[in-house]
C-alpha cells in the first residue's frame, strides 16, 4: 500500500475542515497513510472526480460516499434516457 496521492491537496489531511473529529489523527494513519482504497473521499474522487467530493466529508463516512455515487449514477442514467 502507498500513501494517498491527494495528501497535499486534501482538506481533511490538511485539517481544513470545520469540526475535525477527535479521532482525525487516527483516521489519517488508517486511511491517508494506510489504506486509501477504503477512504470515502478517495473513493468518490476516483469514481466521480475530485470536484464531487464534499468538502466536509470524513474518510470513514463510507455510507455517504455510496449514497453520492449511487445518486450520480442514477442522474447520469436519467440524463442518457432524455438524450435518446
Ligand atoms: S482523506 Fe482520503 S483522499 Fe484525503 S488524503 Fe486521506 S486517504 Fe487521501
Amino acid at each position: 500500500m502507498s500513501v494517498c496521492e491527494y495528501l497535499e491537496s486534501c482538506p481533511f489531511f490538511k485539517d481544513k475542515i470545520d469540526n475535525m473529529p477527535a479521532t482525525s489523527e487516527t483516521l489519517k494513519k488508517k486511511f491517508c497513510l494506510g489504506d486509501k482504497s477504503k477512504c470515502a473521499r478517495y473513493i468518490i474522487a476516483k469514481e466521480l472526480g475530485n470536484q464531487k467530493v464534499p468538502v466536509d466529508l470524513f474518510p470513514n463516512q463510507i455510507y455517504k460516499a455510496k449514497e453520492i455515487i449511487e445518486r450520480e449514477i442514477k442522474l447520469k442514467t436519467k440524463n442518457k434516457k432524455f438524450r435518446k
